[in-house]
Order: C-alpha cells, then sequence, then structure tokens
C-alpha cells in the first residue's frame, strides 16, 4: 500500500493517523492543511492567501491547492508513495490528482474513510482549540467547516467508492485502536487482491 488518501470530517483525528500510517508504511504523510498552516505562520505570499479562506473555514481555491500537491508530489520522498491527509477535498481535486497520477501511469491503491459523528468531532476540536489554539477551532468556523466539508468533500466518496478505492474506518476509540483498525483493513485488501 503505497498511495493512499486520508478523508474525514474536521476532527476525525486524520492528522494523527496519518502519521502513524506514515511511520508504518515508510512513505511521506502530506497535509495540505499543514502546508497552509506552515505557510501562514511563516506570512508567505501562499500563507497570506490561504488565511483569508481557512479564517472563515473556507476552502483555499483549487487551483492555489492544486498547484500546491502537484509540485508536493513531484518531491523525491514521494515517487515510492504518499498519504494524502486533507487532499483533494473538491470534485476539480479529484481531477487534478487523477492528472497528476495518470501523466506518470501511477493509480491510488486505496482511501482510508475515517468515520466519527459529529457531537464527536466538535468536541474533539472545541478541545484543540485550548490545547492549541488553532485560529479556526472557535465554533462558528468549526461549524462553518463541517458544513463545507458535508457539502463539497463527502460526496467525493462516492467517487472513489465507485472505483471499489474505499475502506471505511470507525475513528472512535484510542488512537492506537484506529490506527491498528485501518492497518488491518488495508492488509486484508492486500491478500484480497
Ligand atoms: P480540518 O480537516 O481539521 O478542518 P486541515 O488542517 O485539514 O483541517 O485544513 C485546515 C484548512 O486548510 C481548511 O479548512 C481549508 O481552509 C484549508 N485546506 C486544507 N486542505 C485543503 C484542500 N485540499 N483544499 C482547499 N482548502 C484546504
Amino acid at each position: 500500500m503505497s498511495r493512499l488518501l486520508l478523508i474525514g470530517p474536521p476532527g476525525a483525528g486524520k492528522g494523527t493517523q496519518a502519521a502513524k500510517l506514515a511511520e508504518a508504511y515508510g512513505i511521506p504523510a502530506i497535509s495540505t492543511g499543514d502546508i497552509f498552516r506552515y505557510n501562514v505562520k511563516n506570512e508567505t505570499e501562499l500563507g497570506k492567501l490561504a488565511k483569508s479562506f481557512m479564517d472563515r473555514g473556507e476552502y483555499v481555491p483549487d487551483s492555489v491547492t492544486n498547484d500546491l500537491v502537484r509540485d508536493r508530489l513531484s518531491h523525491e520522498d514521494a515517487k515510492s508513495g504518499f498519504l494524502l491527509d486533507g487532499y483533494p477535498r473538491t470534485a476539480d481535486q479529484v481531477g487534478e490528482l487523477d492528472n497528476i497520477l495518470e501523466a506518470d501511469g501511477l493509480a491510488l491503491d486505496a482511501v482510508i474513510q475515517l468515520t466519527a459523528d459529529t457531537d464527536e468531532v466538535v468536541r474533539r476540536l472545541l478541545n484543540r482549540a485550548i490545547e492549541q489554539g488553532r485560529a479556526d477551532d472557535t465554533e462558528e468556523v468549526i461549524r462553518r467547516r463541517l458544513e463545507v466539508y458535508e457539502a463539497e468533500t463527502a460526496p467525493l466518496i462516492s467517487v472513489y467508492a465507485a472505483r471499489g478505492l474505499v475502506i471505511m474506518v470507525d475513528g472512535l476509540g484510542a488512537i492506537e485502536e484506529v490506527t491498528a483498525r485501518i492497518i488491518e483493513a488495508l492488509d486484508a485488501r492486500t491478500s484480497a487482491n
């Protein structure tokens, strides 16, 4: 398993699991949210642009995000595989990722759908607001992020399901338990193929 996507609502634990899976499979975890936050912190041009969207819980425009991912995937460490966390999030981004991979004759191995109910994700995000002080973890912005996720990103799961790529994993429980669940599901898939 070397070309993986992680999809799920804000607060499902994608970032935490992405780090664990990247280690387990020896591939880089690439989080568009982390890359944007790094740029915001360093006040780059990209950061200034991204911040205006992120602070409102809106998605950064596709053209900007697509260029960023295209560039990141061209780096040497992503040649033998990657785990994308938080990309693609729109239908346009799905098309772009297909183009990027097809140009090199590559394809995705699996899409991990991490589930968590709304009450739990809101609770986690409000808790993270206290612990990490992320600018987009206020109650109002959290609500908007969840709406945008439902409208733009949740429908993408059926696109990948139609390709037979989706494995659905319950994101509730201890971090290690969830990681073990994902690895088990990915391994079951590999041996079935
Ligand atoms: P979460 O999934 O918990 O909301 P992320 O760290 O993945 O957090 O993303 C934070 C913000 O970064 C998003 O709300 C959005 O503004 C921006 N962002 C991240 N990934 C994308 C993407 N693929 N397309 C557009 N915007 C993105």
